[in-house]
Formats: structure tokens, sequence, C-alpha cells
């Protein structure tokens, strides 16, 4: 346990009310009155909970935690449904050019019910240890059962530096195990790279809506823990040659999660992953009617893309909430990105302004997408998306 708790047996009257509340079963009564045991993360649930005030935490006062006893670079092997997430590959292309400044060992934490496949996989992308826990109670992913998972596991393996996807997952998961082991968590940089004089992770990302680079530093709490953003980063190819690679298999108790997944149902829209899409057409608040995106699809269809959209678009509820570009949604960065009737606003740029080639289509010509946009068409969508269309098709 972080902190010391502790049930003020004077008090307690075995109400039971702690039980209630605690997600990790780690409260029992024996001879009516209330029992910690080792499940116990100090969460404060009960505390708050007990109306007689007898459970107590004695909170210490941080004095830094020994840096020097964390060593190595870890990252989180997102997986879902049998396989690597993608973004794996981009932290793990960051992790080796970290480990060249660093010289120590990239590990990979691997959580789920079949994934030993993988476990070899990430050696073949030059990890060279794989701290595997393979589960039939981990199942699908469930941030509850992870998070609690990796905070043990970083706890016990200490790396100096741990990093995650900044995916739904990764931005989910993450920020929980820094709040369990007391570190700090920069989310979705653009760049990593390793302090020539003091060997600090340097974790760099936009700020104040990316009109300036942050760069930030974690020097005394352990690890230095970072998300990456999806599809910034260079992806690794697989080493040429064998790599000598451990795989160690975990062992930890799977606490009880407060929420259950009953089943997975894919999006039903026919568009591939956008994160991953070499092409995109993406729709905004100019198009004036969710049944017009049905141009864009059309479009999308032609050149064999993905379809995205504005936040305007995804706020008026004209298509779901996966399918959002920008700051507060996706980052893509296809071969060609086309624009159509989104004005270009700050946060839709962050998401998709790395793009190779983008291709704007608004009405108004002094529209802020133009600014950044490869090939600009001034005119109505309504006009040049289905003729697009037809002459790609063509
Ligand atoms: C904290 C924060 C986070 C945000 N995150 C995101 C984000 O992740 N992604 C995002 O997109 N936005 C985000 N936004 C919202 C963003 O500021 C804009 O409001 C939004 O991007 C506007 O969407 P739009 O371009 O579709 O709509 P508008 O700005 O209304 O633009 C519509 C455009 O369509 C054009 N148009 C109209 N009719 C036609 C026609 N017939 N043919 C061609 N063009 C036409 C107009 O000229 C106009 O340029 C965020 C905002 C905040 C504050």
């Amino acid at each position: 346990m972080a902190e010391p708790i502790r049930i003020i047996v004077d008090k307690c009257v075995g109400c039971g009310l702690c039980i209630k509340v605690c997600a990790y079963d780690a409260v029992s009564l024996v001879d009516k009155m209330a029992v910690l045991n080792e499940r116990c993360t100090v969460c404060g649930a009960c505390v708050s909970a007990c109306k007689y005030d007898a459970i107590v935490i004695e909170r210490r006062p941080f004095k830094g935690q020994d840096v020097e006893s964390y060593s190595g670079i870890c990252i989180f092997a997102e997986n879902r449904h049998g396989a690597l997430s993608s973004v794996v590959y981009e932290i793990i292309g960051a992790a080796r050019e970290l480990k060249v400044s660093l010289d120590k060992k990239i590990s990979a934490i691997l959580l789920g019910e079949k994934v030993r496949e993988m476990a070899d996989e990430l050696i073949s992308y030059g990890v060279d240890e794989v701290w595997m826990m393979e589960d039939s109670a981990i199942g699908d992913f469930n941030e509850e059962i992870q998070a609690d998972l990796v905070a043990k596991i970083l706890l016990d393996k200490k790396p100096e530096i741990f990093l995650g996807g900044g995916t739904i997952i990764g931005r989910s998961l993450l920020p929980r195990v820094a709040a369990r082991i007391l570190t700090g968590l920069t989310a979705d940089c653009t760049e990593l790279s390793i302090d020539g004089d003091n060997k600090l992770l340097k974790q760099t990302r936009p700020a104040f809506g990316g009109n300036i680079m942050a760069t930030i530093l974690c020097d005394s709490h352990r690890p230095q823990m970072a998300t990456v953003r999806h599809k910034v980063m260079k992806a690794a190819e697989p080493l040429e040659g064998p790599h000598e690679g451990q795989i160690l298999e975990l062992s930890y108790p799977v606490l009880k999660p407060r929420v259950e997944v009953l089943e997975f149902v894919p999006e039903e829209m026919d568009t591939v992953n956008l994160a991953d899409a070499d092409f995109i057409v993406s729709g905004g608040r100019g198009l004036k009617d969710p049944k017009n995106f049905s141009l864009i699809e059309g479009l999308a269809k032609a050149i064999g893309g993905a379809v995205g959209a504005s936040r305007a678009a995804v706020d008026a509820g004209w298509i779901p909430y996966s399918h959002q570009v920008g700051q507060t949604g996706k980052t893509v960065n296809p071969t060609i990105y086309v624009a159509c009737g989104i004005s270009g606003a700050i946060q839709h740029l962050a998401g998709m302004k790395s793009s190779d080639i983008i291709v704007a289509i608004n009405n108004d010509p002094s529209a802020p997408i133009f600014n950044v946009a490869h090939y600009g068409i001034v005119g109505s969508l309504f006009d040049v998306v289905p003729e697009m269309a037809k002459q790609i098709k063509g």
C-alpha cells in the first residue's frame, strides 16, 4: 500500500458501508469489524463513505523517489482482438531511438487473454524483455483491471521511462496508472528524446492550441511517463536478423471491476480505420444536413479512403465521434486529406495538418483551411464532390 490506511476499532460499528463502496473487494467484516486485505489500493472510497470516521489514511509528505533505482525503457503493448495496435510499432520506434542515447534495455508490458504470439512479435521488433500476463480474466480492455496490473508491474520492475499510445485506450489507462504510482504524465507527445546532460526524458507536445511546442521534464518522480500521439512518430520495422529477447510470465491477482464488458459491437459504418488510412475525405458543417455525408462517403469510396469529420459535424450528431479529426478527435497523417465544407479551425488543423497533401473544397475563398491546403477549390461542395467522385471512378 502506498500510504498507511487503518481502521479505528473504537469507532467502527460494522455497518458494512465500506464494503459496498470498495471496488477492489478489499474490505470484509470479521467479528462485526471492518478489516482490510492486500487488495486495498488506498483509493479512499471507504474513508469518504464511513459515517463514523472509523477509517483514516495517514498521508505521508512526499520526499521524492529514489530515482536511481529505476532503469530502462518500458512500453505498453496495447492490443485488441488478438493483435497489437498499430501505435505500438510507433512507440517501439521511439523507444529504439531513446535506447541509442540511454543504452538501457527496452521492455514491454503485454496483458490479455491470448497474447503469447504478440510477445514473440514484440521481440522481433527489438523489445528485449516482455513482461507478459496471459489470463482469461483480463479479456477485453477494462481500464480498472489493466491500470491496477500495470501499476503493480511498474512498481515491481521499476523502469525509468514508461510509454503508451495516445489512443482511446492509452488516454484512459495511463492517467490512472500515473495517479496510482504518484508520477507525472505528458499526454500526446509528438517528440521524445534524451537530455544529453541529465539523461532525463524530454517530452515534447503542442501547447496552447498548437501555437507553441512545450518540452516537459519529470525529474523527481519515476517512471517518466508519456503517451505518444498516433501517426506522428515513424513506425519501427522488424529487426534484420534474430534478436535475443526474454518473455517473463507474470502473475498478479486480477481485481473485480465495477464495469463489466457484456459484448463488443463493431461500428457498422463501412469505413477503414481513420488513424491508419492513406486517403481521408472529411465533411464539416458546410454539408448542412447529415444525409449529405453520403457525398463524402461516395468520394471516399471512389478513392478507397476513410470518412472523417469536423467536430461541428460530430456535435450536430451527423456522424459518430469515432470519425472526428482534430485536437479532441483523432490525429491523422494520410497521403491525401480532402476537407469538404470545413473552415479550418486551429483545433481541426491540429489533427490533420501533417497530411502529405491537403485538398480543400470551400465556397468561401477566405476560409483558413486554404492557408494549409496544397490544392484549394473555391466552390460549392455539392457540385465539386460528386464531380470529383465521378471523374475518379471514370
Ligand atoms: C477545446 C476545443 C477542442 C476542439 N476540438 C476540435 C476537433 O478535434 N476537431 C474539430 O474539427 N474541431 C474542434 N473544435 C471546434 C473548432 O473550433 C471548430 O468549431 C470546428 O472545427 C468547426 O467545424 P467546421 O469547419 O465543420 O464548421 P464551420 O467552422 O462552421 O465551417 C463550415 C465551413 O463550410 C463552408 N461551407 C458552407 N457551405 C458550403 C458549401 N456549399 N460548399 C463548400 N463549403 C461550404 C463555410 O464556408 C465554412 O468555411 C474544438 C474546439 C474547442 C474549443
